[in-house]
């Protein structure tokens, strides 16, 4: 169902602030992006297959503008690739999993996700990500 970790979602107060310290670890930034829906600034830094998503808020009312303010910055949320996401998330539905996300929206890197709601997930935001390889 799910075939790798795709990325883990870091919240940040600023990412040119914590690229600071994931320099001094040798890592490098691909590439940042804003993404407008859900407010936050994405920097993507691979490591081997996986990626560390730094989130930056752009907005107040970013949803990691309020993780920020209960939680401090730390870890947001771990990415699962899949394929079909469409279809995985109405699997898992099925499975008695709450959904945050019924049917895929569009993330960074025009990627398809979908995040399950994490009472059901042991207290971790687990988002479905169907990369798009292009
Ligand atoms: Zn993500």
């Amino acid at each position: 169902m799910v075939n790798k970790i795709s990325h883990i979602g870091i919240a940040v107060h600023s990412i040119d602030e914590a690229m600071k310290f994931y320099q001094k670890l040798g890592l490098e930034l691909e590439a940042t992006e804003i993404v407008e829906s859900q407010k936050v600034k994405v920097a993507f830094l691979p490591v081997g297959e996986v990626r560390i998503e730094l989130l930056e808020a752009t907005s107040e009312h970013s949803t990691i503008a309020k993780f920020i303010a209960k939680k401090g910055e730390g870890i947001h949320h771990i990415a699962f690739s899949t394929d079909n996401i469409r279809d995985r998330l109405k699997e898992i539905e099925e499975k008695g999993i709450r959904l945050i996300d019924k049917l895929p929206r569009l993330g960074a890197h025009g990627a398809n996700i979908g995040f399950l709601h994490p009472k059901f997930t042991h207290g971790v935001l687990v988002e479905l990500c169907e990369e798009n390889d292009n």
